[in-house]
């Protein structure tokens, strides 16, 4: 039996659908969500799936993680990943390009979707890194490059993006290569010259003072002088309201779009420094008044997109006395959705907006075809939450090969208890239920 042939009804449940919570069931037939309608309404189906009065929601989508693989597939790989984004209710993904060897040709890129093809369990899309040529980006935007991304805190590759001429080059290719210029905003020249300027180890204080909300504002204005109208901008991982209130600003004159990751709005410095480097990442955790901020403007609707930045090291590669050669970066990818569904139960941040900052956000601000909504002819892409499970975040059972967090034992309220990939059911109360190549390469619309 053709497995896409076989029809689904899931029932007894409460779906997030035309912008309301109400109870209904969902027919899926052909890997699509063929209605949505009172139970008693739906036609029969081959099967039936009980969702125990649970919250049903669009398959969450995260348009930044590292998956890794290839030269660092010890930190990751896209079994391992892509098996992390289904447990924590992820059902496509956006693979950042800082690989080994990056993905900056149109060869890389076709190589690693080639890859992702035979291990990934869910939707795996890709952001490219700035390629020598400056003309490959066109193609490999044909070839389905999400964006281009540019880390302006170290090259990636061998193009110095951090000069502003060259800069303006590549922002000006993304243009006309009708691709988005998704950026990592740090001063990386002047964070660098300042780590420099110091003879003995950066100790976690120096490494703070260099990695400023200054030189995330500093670095934010020149890519938005630099680009020019007509550039599709996302900022990754805002931490800072000066640098929103500058994306604010630019709002009104060109297409800009941002998000913000679950541990900047969780973590403060002073946990930093309790917890040590396996909370360490770039851009750092703020103070609480930052932290505090960004709350609020997440309840405003300022941000767009919550993004995990799932950055997964080995753990001897976190620990370390020097910050600035201690690996940065938290597999985020299995607490996201409980860490925020805990803050919607204390009351600091609203469900819905939330769910669509997770879903349907993600996917205008990218262009990924299908997804993001419950609707009929959508992709059967679904997610089962129980938001009433109470339970405490244990590393050591991460799918991730990171088996550390900064949250590891943190309580939570509310966990994904079943992801469907293409009506297909990829994740059953935190098994496994999908084979290696099972998810589909995205490409944009
Ligand atoms: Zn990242």
């Amino acid at each position: 039996v053709n497995r896409l042939e076989t029809s689904i009804n899931l029932f007894n449940l409460k779906a997030f659908y035309a912008g309301r919570i109400s109870s209904c069931g969902i027919h899926i037939e052909g890997g699509r969500i063929a209605r949505i309608a009172k139970e008693t309404n739906l036609p029969p189906a081959d099967r039936r799936i009980d969702c125990g009065g649970h919250l049903v929601i669009p398959g969450l989508i995260d348009c930044h993680v590292h998956l890794r693989d290839l030269g660092f597939s010890y930190k990751e790989d896209f079994y391992t990943g892509t098996a992390a984004a289904a447990a924590g209710g992820f059902t496509s993904v956006l693979d950042m390009p800082n690989t080994s060897p990056p993905t900056d040709s149109p060869q890389r890129l076709a190589e690693k979707m080639a890859l992702a093809q035979r291990k990934a369990i869910v939707n795996v899309g890709f952001h490219v890194a700035p390629p020598s040529d400056p003309a490959d980006l066109s193609r490999m935007r044909l070839n389905g490059a999400f964006s281009c991304k540019f880390y302006l805190l170290k090259p990636m590759g061998n193009v110095e993006v951090r000069h502003p001429d060259v800069l303006r080059d590549y922002l000006r290719e993304c243009r006309r290569a009708k691709m988005p210029a998704t950026i990592h905003a740090e001063d990386g020249l002047v964070i660098e010259r300042q780590l420099a300027a110091s003879s003995s180890a950066i100790t976690l204080k120096r490494f703070l003072q260099a990695h400023t909300p200054e030189a995330e504002y500093r670095s934010a204005k020149a890519v938005l002088e630099t680009a020019g109208v007509g550039t599709k901008v996302h900022f990754c991982h805002i931490t800072s309201c000066k640098a929103l209130e500058l994306i604010g600003r630019a709002r009104r004159k060109m297409r800009i779009s941002c998000e913000v990751t679950p541990h900047h709005l969780l973590l403060n410095d002073r946990e930093l420094e309790r917890i040590g480097p396996v909370a360490l990442t770039v851009p750092p955790v703020r103070p609480e008044m930052e932290r505090q901020r960004l709350l609020v403007a997440c309840q405003r609707g300022s941000i767009d997109v919550l993004a995990t930045d799932h950055a997964p090291h080995s753990l001897s590669e976190k620990l370390g006395e020097d910050y600035s050669k201690i690996a940065a970066g938290i597999a985020g990818l299995e607490t996201a959705l409980p860490l925020v569904l805990t803050l919607v139960k204390k009351g600091r941040l609203r469900l819905k907006p939330v769910i669509e900052m997770l879903t349907s956000k993600p996917a205008q601000v990218f262009g990924i075809r299908n997804k993001g909504v419950l609707r009929p002819g959508a992709d059967a892409d679904i997610t089962v939450v129980d938001t009433r499970r109470r339970f405490k975040i244990r590393a050591s059972e991460f799918k991730s090969k990171a088996k550390h967090s900064p949250f590891d034992g943190w309580s939570c309220i509310g966990r994904p208890i079943m992801t469907f990939v293409a009506g297909r059911l990829v994740m059953d109360h935190g098994e496994m239920m999908a084979n290696p190549g099972e998810g589909a390469i995205l490409r944009p619309k």
